[in-house]
């Protein structure tokens, strides 16, 4: 049923729950997985005179986590595409799974924010909200 999946992470506990649903998914359904993540979008530090050197550190924090999540994925990492693309993140998300055609996102319900009490993160709202597929929210 599912072929394409993509998995969202932050790096967060709740992306690592979300990355270990989408192993057993691959698992069960021979579903190919694309590890997503959006750094911070950049253009909040145009005019700053290292902004080469600003937004290659948002790039390599991002690769980072993208790294982690694989290596999470173990086995099934044969099956992994990468996909690193620059924020704001539900729009990164949902332009990736419209693009490749996935036919299922996974993701965390919660992420890094830091803001108690709140059953959603503004990303996972959004994402479930606007999703051209499926979305499996993890908690
Ligand atoms: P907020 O960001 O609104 O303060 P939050 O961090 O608790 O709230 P979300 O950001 O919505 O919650 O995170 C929910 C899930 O969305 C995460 O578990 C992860 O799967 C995915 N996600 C969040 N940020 C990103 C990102 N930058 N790139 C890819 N996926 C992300
Ligand atoms: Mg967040």
């Amino acid at each position: 049923m599912f072929k394409d999946v993509l998995i969202a992470v932050d790096g967060s506990p709740h992306s690592d729950k979300a990355l270990d649903y989408a192993r057993g998914l691959a698992e069960a359904f021979g579903a190919r997985l694309m590890l997503v993540h959006a750094y911070p979008q950049t253009s909040d530090l145009l005019g700053y005179k290292d902004f080469e050197r600003l937004v290659s550190r948002r790039q390599a924090a991002g690769q980072e986590i993208i790294a982690t999540a694989r290596k999470r994925l173990g086995a099934v990492e044969d099956r992994v595409q990468e996909n690193l693309l620059e924020g704001p993140e539900a729009e990164a998300i949902l332009k990736a799974a419209d693009t490749h055609g996935s036919d299922l996102i996974v993701m965390g319900t919660r992420g890094r924010g830091s803001i108690e009490g709140l059953l959603f993160g503004s990303v996972s709202r959004k994402v479930s909200h606007l999703a051209p597929c499926p979305v499996l929210l993890i908690r």
